[in-house]
């Protein structure tokens, strides 16, 4: 088995419980062979831990196990059976959600999303695509899926030196495939859809933030119109924006699905459409703002921030008095505590009053590391419009 010793930085990085060390934190690589399990040692020999090696990546070492037990087909099969008896407890009334979420299931670099019996894998790092036989084996056993997919269509494989790719692994995954949440009927495109699909990190925000939303409501940055098709059970009239042609094709048919017909959905840019509302005098009861991440890296959050500000800004403009604002942000480099700077300086600019509602994040089968802050990328508030 290979060796890493870390260097005094890196080694107290590790101590303080973060999953991952950087190339520039090692200063010993000894025969570890790309994408195999190595041990993790102190400069005295002592063991440390055992992790996944990549060779191209900085992040160089990928924590699996603090103990030096031997890391086997028996060893993950009990890792996906633990992150699917999770699963079983807090996913309610859905069957389409994460069920292997890396490194906050034990296994890094590895995402499996379930859809009905149709898993859809991505493996992110050179570890796991070495073991993509091994987890497929796991999941045939335990679970008799009708296809798995392999979406590694994802540039962050770039970084371990990965091409993209998309494949069958097995059985025959329709080009459609019919799941539900809640009361809600959607469809899923898992070879074409963004992400695996859907976006399930949004799932229990969807469920939640319908009790809010009546009247007259927007879902901006709709994509297949769930959060849309979620209120419009309970609200009067519901506008769906984004602007994919595809899926506000997809968004339309899920309203045809349903028999939802107070919804309209349109392919527009969000910006200007919030502008258009303004100009024209139109209000709203409640907004949902659920836009792409604008703060890829740490370097653009300046300019990501200004985005997330003329958003909200324009959106609680449009906002009765007792309106709802449900606005989200998925970059992981922009925080919970400065995406409520930037809501606060909205309310100052137009001299608001926003009452926080809830506070939440992504749903429960996307669960966060305490000490691994990268595995918590979603902010979702809920803040209503005092005046
Ligand atoms: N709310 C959705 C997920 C939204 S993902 C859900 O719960 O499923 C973000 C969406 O924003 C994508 O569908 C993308 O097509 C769309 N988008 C990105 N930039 C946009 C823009 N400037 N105007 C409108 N839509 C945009």
């Amino acid at each position: 088995m290979g060796r890493l010793i870390p260097t005094a930085k890196g080694l107290a990085w590790f101590r303080k419980g973060h999953p991952w060390i950087f190339r520039n934190d090692l200063a010993k690589i000894q025969d570890a062979a790309p994408g195999s399990i190595v041990s993790l040692e102190e400069k005295n020999g002592k063991f440390l831990a055992q992790g996944f090696y990549s060779e191209h990546s900085k992040i160089a070492f990928r924590l699996v196990s603090r103990s030096q037990e031997r890391i086997h087909l028996n060893f993950w099969k009990e890792r996906v059976e633990r992150a699917f008896h999770y699963r079983e407890a807090v996913v309610e009334k859905t069957n389409a959600y994460r069920l292997i979420y890396g490194e906050s299931d034990g296994i890094p670099s590895l995402i499996v999303d379930r859809y009905a019996d149709h898993f859809v894998l991505q493996t992110l790092s050179q570890a796991t695509e070495d073991l993509l036989d091994l987890f497929t084996k796991i999941l045939l056993e335990l679970f008799r899926p009708s296809s798995i997919l392999l979406r590694n269509d994802l540039s962050v494989r770039e970084l371990e030196g990965l091409p993209q790719e998309k494949k069958i692994i097995m059985g025959e995954c329709p080009s459609r495939v019919q799941v539900f949440e809640g009361t809600i009927q959607y469809l899923v495109d898992l070879w074409k859809g963004q992400k695996t699909g859907a976006y399930l990190d949004q799932r229990e925000n969807r469920a939640a933030a319908s009790r809010f939303l009546r009247g007259r409501v927007l879902d901006a940055f709709c994509y297949h119109g769930l959060f849309a098709l979620h209120a419009a059970r309970h609200a009067a009239q519901v506008t769906g924006v984004d602007s994919s042609q595809e899926a506000i094709e997809q968004a339309r048919e899920n309203a045809l699905l349903n028999g939802l017909a107070n919804t309209e959905f349109r392919k527009e840019n969000v910006f200007s459409f919030l502008k258009a509302e303004a100009e024209a005098g139109r209000h709203y009861d409640g907004i949902i703002l659920d836009p792409p991440a604008f703060a890829k890296s740490k370097e653009n959050v300046g300019g990501a921030s200004r985005g997330y500000k003329e958003l909200n800004l324009r959106a609680i403009r449009l906002l009765n008095p007792g309106g709802i604002l449900v606005t989200s942000s998925c970059s992981y480099n922009l925080s919970e505590s400065r995406f409520l700077e930037i809501l606060r300086e909205c309310e100052r600019d137009l001299g608001a009053t926003l009452k926080i509602i809830e506070k939440r994040g992504q749903s429960a089968d996307h669960p966060i590391l305490l000490s691994f802050p990268e595995s918590h990328y979603l902010k979702c508030l809920f803040l209503e419009k005092i005046h």
